[in-house]
């Protein structure tokens, strides 16, 4: 193993071991509960669009109150997990995946009549209809040898929608516009460093796709990487208008495993693109 997998190794442990530690102490936690680490799951419930609270102050102590409650049930719904509202082993799993950035609140869902199904991007915000050729760009010194995985997502939501899709050249201005970013990167959503959230976009027609440059991409350990390629086609989703799905094999489901890739489109993603755009 060279240098680099080391150093990786060692980060990704030093990442796992708190949250493990953290996890243990909360796991089991319920209503009128107070521990440490609660807070913590508040932030995260309240960044994922389940926790809302009229009372900052709230959201900050490790009292678990009812609002917690209320949030951890709907995040169990939506996951489809044991609807209990109390912080269980498989729901702080769950909260463990690495994730998309975006949160899963949305508003505007698309067919939920009384099942799983595609969402569309909060305001339902769509491409004009004449529309239907975008261009991409690069920028921030993004690395070429990240750019063959991005084209390819791009084949694939071409294969399956009536948008083609080409590189902009000279100094077009792209209609998505992809870089990786690190931190806090002047959009009011920073990233949180190894693990958690991967990438972020802001939908149409802002177009901009960020990949936090702190996640292990694409090489290294098979077992603790990101496949690039899948972030990139759920990114590319939003930004062509989804919203997070319910079910759980389509590439809009919000949560990636470790070493897991999935490259190619869901009946549940195909059928949410027609219904924005027409089949
Ligand atoms: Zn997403
Ligand atoms: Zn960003």
């Amino acid at each position: 193993m060279g240098f680099k997998l080391w150093v990786q190794l060692f980060l990704l442990l030093a990442f796992i071991a708190p949250h493990l530690a953290s996890a243990r102490n909360l796991q089991g936690s319920r209503k009128g509960d107070n521990r440490k680490g609660i807070h913590g799951v508040k932030a995260y419930l309240q960044r994922y669009g389940y926790y809302v609270t009229q009372n900052e102050t709230n959201s900050q102590t490790n009292a678990f109150d009812e609002a917690l409650e209320e949030s951890i049930k709907s995040y169990q719904k939506f996951f489809k997990l044991n609807v209990s509202g109390a912080l269980d082993k498989e729901t702080l799993d769950q909260m463990a995946k690495p994730r998309c950035g975006v949160s899963d609140n949305f508003t505007t869902a698309g067919g939920k009549l009384g099942g799983s199904y595609y969402a569309f991007f909060p305001g339902r915000r769509i491409w004009a209809p004449e529309k239907r050729h975008l261009t991409y760009g690069f920028i921030h010194d993004y690395p070429s040898k990240y750019v063959p995985q991005v084209m390819r997502a791009f084949a694939t939501w071409e294969a399956n929608t009536h948008f083609t899709f080409s590189q902009a050249v000279g100094g077009q201005t792209a209609d998505i516009v992809l870089s990786f970013e690190r931190r806090d990167h002047g959009d009011g959503h920073p990233f949180d460093g190894l693990g958690g959230a991967l990438a972020h976009c802001f939908g149409p027609i802002d177009g901009r796709v960020h990949f936090d440059a702190q996640e292990i991409w694409d090489w290294g350990i098979r077992i603790l990487q990101n496949d690039l390629e899948s972030v990139a086609l759920h990114e590319i989703g939003h930004a062509l208008g989804l919203g997070h799905t319910d079910v759980q094999d389509a590439v809009m489901w919000p949560t990636m495993n470790f070493g897991s890739r999935k490259t190619r489109l869901h009946d549940d993603d195909i059928n949410g693109i027609h219904a924005l755009y027409g089949n």
